[in-house]
């Protein structure tokens, strides 16, 4: 069932657990996240980014998404890092049943007064709004954050947002980064800033950046020819920290992604003869699916569907 974003994210603040928030651009990755969420029972948001739309069109993620949602769980389709108020109204108006206003880059009253507009128009629609405040490091789509790190989120100013905009969700900045090489040496998330944050400001808190860029299919990725280095992302422990000190939605996208090209990247290897390119993609449906359920167990949505 197509839900709104708070829907599920509000039981997830109050019983310590966080809802996966999976990146698709496509119908393989689609039925990749919706099979691993009816497989584990859990509650699920699916999001595309403006870059998504772009490649796939809107028309078609929210016909595909409302298919996909009739599922026997909670799936939530949501605008990741709407930037664009056109493209936001858009989303709002055509069936996404939650939007990301991210002004996170802009001068504080400038995101203040522009959140407010995105709440105004969502709450005609019972469309829940995610804002942020304070960037985080990395890349974002096609444009560069930059300064590492500076921006870190001021809790009573995070406060004070939330109040006034009346926003449902707020991402925060406390140490993760877009992409698969968030840190350079040692890995850690700025837990102590999160509890300060969680005390003041009782909306579910969002976390981006989160991937893990997991051992196992970095390994496979780089075996079948994929250049990725020193790759570095969150721990779990990281996460298992954040989502018990108010962190009800996880952004994955990196992990999903390594996955998926880990799977294609196999099956070009193995089945040099096939031209099926449903065949040729099987094998990235399940890597992905896979992933997505890994994530559901450690963010402890299993069961809450
Ligand atoms: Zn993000």
């Amino acid at each position: 069932m197509l839900v709104p974003a708070i829907k599920v994210l509000k039981p997830a603040r109050e019983r310590h657990y966080a809802v996966p928030a999976l990146n698709i651009n496509n119908l393989e990755a689609l039925k990749a996240v919706i099979q691993a969420a009816t497989k584990m029972r859990s509650p699920i948001i699916v999001q595309t980014s403006e870059g998504a739309i772009e490649y796939a069109g809107m028309d078609y993620l929210i016909a595909m998404v409302k298919v996909a949602a009739k599922a026997p769980i909670p799936v939530v389709l949501h605008l990741d890092h709407g930037k664009d108020l056109k493209i936001i109204k858009q989303a709002i108006q055509n069936g996404y049943t939650s939007v990301m206003f991210d002004g996170s880059a802009l001068p504080y009253k400038e995101n203040l007064a522009k959140t407010k507009q995105v709440v105004a128009w969502a709450r005609a629609k019972k469309v829940s709004v995610e804002a942020e405040i304070g960037a985080i490091a990395g890349i974002e789509d096609f444009v560069s954050v930059a300064d590492k790190d500076a921006h870190l989120t001021n809790p009573e100013q995070a406060a004070k947002f939330a109040k006034e905009t009346k926003c449902d969700s707020l991402a925060v900045a406390i140490g993760t980064a877009h992409g698969a090489y968030k840190f350079k040496g040692e890995t850690h998330l700025d837990i102590e800033r999160l509890k300060k944050i969680a005390k003041l400001v009782k909306n579910p808190i969002v976390l981006h950046g989160a991937s893990g860029v997991m051992e196992d299919v970095v390994k496979l990725a780089e075996y079948h020819g994929a250049k990725l280095g020193k790759a570095r992302g969150v721990l779990d422990e990281d996460i298992k920290q954040a989502i018990k000190f108010g962190v009800s939605k996880i952004n994955i996208d990196t992990d999903l992604r390594l996955a998926f090209t880990a799977g294609v990247r196999e099956a070009m290897d193995q089945m040099v003869t096939v031209i099926d390119p449903r065949k040729l993609l099987e094998p990235a449906i399940v890597l992905m699916r896979e992933v997505a359920m890994k994530k559901m167990i450690l963010f402890k949505s299993e069961g809450k569907g």
